[in-house]
């Protein structure tokens, strides 16, 4: 896209010529679409759980709070889409932060304790839906120069999709290193991606099924804030998955 400006050159009332500019803003208009098509998912995200809170206090107001169990359960709903909200806010915060960060500070990151801290707030969840959950630290991963929230965010929401995805069967988180490049990778006996998903499966809000989605209380931009997390530090994610056999998500970062 050209954009085209003409102008005198003048100096007082004196006219000397012309000056033509010529810019090419497909750039500059390519983020403006982005932009405004993230923000309109956005406002459609918040809308949804406002709607639905809005909804339910209304009924409570206009009667449903005499009859005591379907109060409970009103209330119950208020309070999930309220966390829902919540979340969605939290993760739209860390996303823009993230963005408009570069790497220039940060310290040591070992990898180990925070996949185990992880996992012990995932386990109870894991076995109600019998998932095992499995370690394989072959070698410790440590990134010299991170944020250990961030890194323990990646981990999070790796592990809690693949434990999310999965029902009865098996986790498996590594860390080893592979021709000098440290390896984590998470592998799981889920659901799967089907493959014409996979490309876009990194964009904001995208979910492949998004009741599953809802239902679980994923909000659509766990895997966006890891990948933009990894290539923060330099790191690649690849993802392989064949559907109803699972999935592997293999985060490779530089020597
Ligand atoms: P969500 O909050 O919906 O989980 P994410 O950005 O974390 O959002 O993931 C995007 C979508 O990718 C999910 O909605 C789901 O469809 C798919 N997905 C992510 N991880 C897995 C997995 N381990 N197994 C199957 N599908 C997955």
């Amino acid at each position: 896209i050209l954009h085209f400006r003409i102008g005198p050159i003048s100096k007082g009332r004196k006219k000397y010529g012309f000056i033509i500019s010529i810019r090419d803003i497909t750039q500059t208009r390519q983020l403006e679409v982005m932009r405004y098509q993230f923000v309109s998912n956005v406002s459609h995200e918040l809308k949804t759980p406002l709607t639905s809170i809005q909804g339910f206090a209304e009924t409570l107001k206009e009667g449903a709070i005499d009859n005591r169990d379907i109060a409970l359960r009103f209330i119950d709903i208020i309070d999930i889409e309220a966390k829902r909200l919540y979340r969605l806010i939290q993760d739209i915060l860390c996303l823009s932060e993230i963005e408009n960060m570069e790497n220039n500070d940060g310290n040591e990151v070992n990898f180990t304790p925070l996949i185990e801290e992880v996992v012990s707030m995932l386990e109870q969840n894991a076995t109600e839906k019998q998932v095992e959950i499995k370690l394989d630290i072959k070698q410790s991963l440590i990134l010299e120069c991170a944020n250990t929230d961030y890194v323990k965010q990646v981990i999070m929401n790796i592990v809690s999709n693949a434990v999310k995805y999965t029902d009865e069967g098996n986790v498996i988180i590594s860390t080893y290193i592979e021709d000098g490049k440290k390896v984590f990778c998470v592998q799981d006996t889920g659901i799967g991606i089907p493959e014409e998903s996979l490309p876009r499966i990194f964009e904001r809000f995208y979910r492949v099924d998004k009741s599953r989605s809802r239902k679980s209380g994923g909000t659509g931009l766990g895997l966006s804030i890891v990948k933009h997390i990894v290539e923060l530090y330099g790191g690649v994610v690849e993802i392989t998955s064949k559907v109803n056999q699972g999935t592997s998500f293999k985060i490779v970062f530089p020597e």
